[in-house]
């Protein structure tokens, strides 16, 4: 159900419609747009008992939401969420593209700072790195941990890059809250639900990358699963399912890029290294998601591919991620978007 508040509706009125949803026992979600606020009601396991809804100052309409998903979908919110970094200029969603790039592990800070520093010239907003990582192997390299983090924290400092990195589990989870300025929840991960509910009390952006198997509903239902919890800033992730095509690590779904942005107003990247596995399969990929209309992508960049610790082969180099700044600049312009490059950092009030 979701509760459409007349342009014109003050803060009180939209206060009382959340209050007395919360006396019928449900749970408000604001979200305000360009013209009007419309309230998401949640915590209903079958019809809404609407009461008196209707009929409280400052409502236009009431709607009934007849999909699985509701905070997630355009029903609730027409306009296209833009998840914004207080303090910078960076955002995800909109006009703007954004660029997420870095190593697939944080292996040392040598490493860490060399690729950092390379990508931040590029002109990428946004630096990737694992320091907790879902390896298949039980004795493959599985990440530094906290110590990776602060790593992280101190590329933050020096090129301004805002961090974004994966939380495995619960314990992870309150570290990378800690220190990342986007948490990261990958494809093995997108159904563990308890994980994107804790995720979801959190109030810090979150990529959810879409599971090797998952639908479009059930990759939706994800995010809502966080977005139910009142964290509605939801970054969706493309990184490929398996099919099977055995030319690819996995098959780059581009075609979800435009179904996602028909039913869901949340931002999607693309993430063409773990989509293709294949170094030279990364450019390729990557031009085609911002041809699609993705939000932007997220690539594996590593300085010394032959001697990471994990995903070598699907690392791109520095000079490679270069040409693809250079290329999706192009692109964008068609598109009617922009490439952002570089980030402004705000100066701190005095
Ligand atoms: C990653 O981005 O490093 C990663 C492990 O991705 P995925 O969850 O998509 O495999
Ligand atoms: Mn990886």
């Amino acid at each position: 159900m979701l509760v459409v508040m007349k342009s014109h509706a003050t803060p009180e009125q939209i206060q009382a419609v959340c209050d007395y949803i919360e006396q019928l026992g449900f749970r408000p979600h604001p979200l305000p747009g360009a013209q009007r606020t419309a309230i998401g009601i949640t915590g209903n396991q079958g019809e809404v008992d609407r009461g008196n809804l209707d009929e409280l100052s400052g409502v236009a309409e009431v709607i009934r939401i007849s999909k699985a998903y509701k905070l997630a979908s355009r029903d609730v919110k027409e306009e296209d969420t833009i998840v914004r970094f207080p303090g910078t200029d960076a955002s995800i969603g909109g006009r703007n593209l954004a660029i997420v790039a870095g190593p697939c592990s944080i292996e040392n800070r040598e490493q860490a700072f060399a690729i950092a520093e390379q990508v931040a010239a590029s002109g990428a907003q946004f630096f990737r790195g694992g320091a907790y990582k879902p390896r298949t192997s039980p004795y493959a390299f599985q990440g530094l941990g906290v110590e990776g983090l602060k790593i992280m924290a101190e590329i933050r400092d020096k090129f301004g890059l805002r961090i974004i990195t994966e939380a495995l589990d619960n314990e992870s989870l309150e570290h990378v809250a800690e220190w990342a300025d986007v948490i990261q929840i990958g494809a093995r991960n997108m159904q563990n639900f308890s994980l994107l509910k804790r995720a979801g009390k959190l109030r810090k952006p979150v990529l959810l990358k879409r599971g090797l198997s998952a639908t479009l509903e059930e990759f939706l239902m994800s995010a809502e699963y966080i977005m139910s919890e009142g964290n509605y800033e939801v970054i969706l992730c493309e990184r490929g399912v398996r099919t099977f095509a055995d030319h690819t690590r996995n098959t780059l779904d581009l075609s979800i890029i435009p179904a996602v942005q028909r039913l869901s107003h949340l931002p999607i990247l693309v993430d063409p290294s773990h989509g293709t596995g294949r170094r030279d399969s990364v450019l390729p990929m990557a031009r085609a998601a911002i041809a699609v209309g993705a939000d932007g992508v997220l690539v594996e960049v590593h300085h010394q591919p032959e001697k990471a610790l994990s995903d070598g082969p699907q690392s791109i180099y520095p000079d490679q991620f270069a040409r693809m700044m250079d290329e999706i600049d192009q692109i964008a312009t068609v598109v009617g978007r922009k490439l952002p490059r570089g980030i402004q950092i705000e100066a701190p009030a005095v």
